[in-house]
């Protein structure tokens, strides 16, 4: 409901403003200033206006009216830019139902059958499209031909301390991370807690406790710029006079650069069967998500850092560690992206905030790479 009311609010600021309102078959919401060529290429300034449940204000949404004020400032400097300039709401960016579904809509990953999966989580994402007015049927219709883009950039919030703790106004980021999901299944045997000898035991949970408390030290011995989380721990039969028979663990592991995301994760395989043989188990590691790492492009990123440069502001390249739309676009057009600092790293609350300085700052560094892009 907040969502629409969002979407309804930002589609009058681009009517307010005298843009061109345009939303496609996947509900992605735009403002469009075009280019005196009607067959001139788009360059879209592109980001999110949806919310994880209890957010903050900035998430997203800065990046959405940051781009709204650069299409207005080009608009009122009357420049006559040889590229259409669009500010693009992207639907569904947090994953309600899937991550980054508006654009894997309009860059066509998503396949036309996608939406008719009958599981609980797909229809009721299909009746928020429908009371969206978005035909679920309908929504592979969103994509695009990648010869009408010409890239795609974003402005947003860092969502974490780097920038804040080297005291740098602009993050460019480089790479977005890399993320896989594994569900890693310890089979032991159970056994009578007490008359079992203390020895020789298959208690599935030691596997998997040696495992997770293993797999961090690697991590951060080995894999510098590697990132663990294990997030869930079960246990069977999970009673006190039983030897656990079976332990599932459920982790995602993440990296910047997609070769050394692809050793982390055959390293975690490993390491999980090392573990499973010295207490004499089994286990089965299954990947259950994956999502590659991006690199950004660099005509894209220059810009970002000419733009910098020219209005002297404090800026580092920096690798992303959260997921972002530009991580879609990017094998689908030229993509980049870039930071303004978060208030002591904080996001996904309400409490996050940006200096309105750095929310300015970022604005001009975003029509000064526009610009730089549409020469
Ligand atoms: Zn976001």
């Amino acid at each position: 409901m907040e969502d629409l009311e969002a979407r309804a609010w930002f589609a009058n600021r681009i009517e307010e403003a005298g843009l061109f309102v345009h939303d496609d078959d996947a509900g992605n919401l735009s403002g469009i200033l075009h280019a005196a060529d009607p067959d001139a290429r788009t360059l879209i300034v592109g980001s999110h206006l949806d919310t994880v449940l209890n957010a903050g204000r900035f998430d997203g949404a800065v990046g959405i009216l940051a781009g709204l004020e650069v299409l207005r400032t080009v608009q009122d400097a009357g420049l006559n830019l040889p590229l259409h300039l669009e500010v693009l709401d992207f639907t569904d960016d947090e994953g309600t139902w899937h991550p980054m579904f508006g654009s894997r809509c309009l860059t066509g990953q998503i396949k036309p059958d996608y939406l008719r999966e009958a599981n609980g989580h797909a229809s009721a994402f299909r009746a928020a499209l429908i009371r969206a007015g978005i035909n679920p049927e309908h929504v592979a219709r969103a994509r695009r031909d990648p010869a009408t883009v010409a890239g795609y950039i974003e402005l947003h919030v860092e969502q974490g301390g780097r920038l804040e703790q080297m005291d740098l106004d602009i993050g460019v980021v480089t790479g977005i991370v890399g993320r896989s999901a594994y569900k890693m299944t310890f089979r032991g045997q159970a056994g009578h807690a007490g008359t079992a000898s203390m020895y020789g035991r298959r208690d599935a949970l030691q596997a998997a406790a040696r495992f997770v408390s293993w797999a961090h030290e690697m991590v951060i011995e080995e894999f510098s710029e590697g990132m663990l989380n294990c997030s869930n721990l079960e246990v069977e039969p999970g009673m006190l006079t039983i030897i656990p028979s079976e332990a599932r663990v459920t982790l995602e592991c993440r990296h910047v650069d997609e070769h050394n995301l692809a050793d982390l994760e055959s390293a975690l395989v490993a390491l999980a069967d090392d573990c499973a043989a010295a207490c004499g188990l089994t286990v089965d590691c299954k990947r259950i998500n994956r999502i590659e790492a991006a690199a950004m492009a660099h005509q894209i990123t220059a810009a970002i850092e000419e733009s910098c440069q020219h209005l002297q502001v404090a800026h580092v390249r920096l690798p992303s560690y959260a997921s972002h739309n530009g991580q879609v676009m990017s094998a689908f057009t030229p993509s980049g992206m870039f930071f303004i600092p978060s208030v002591g790293g904080l996001s996904h609350n309400p409490a996050e905030y940006s200096h309105w300085e750095d929310v300015v700052t970022g604005t001009n560094v975003l029509l000064h790479a526009v610009l730089n892009l549409a020469q």
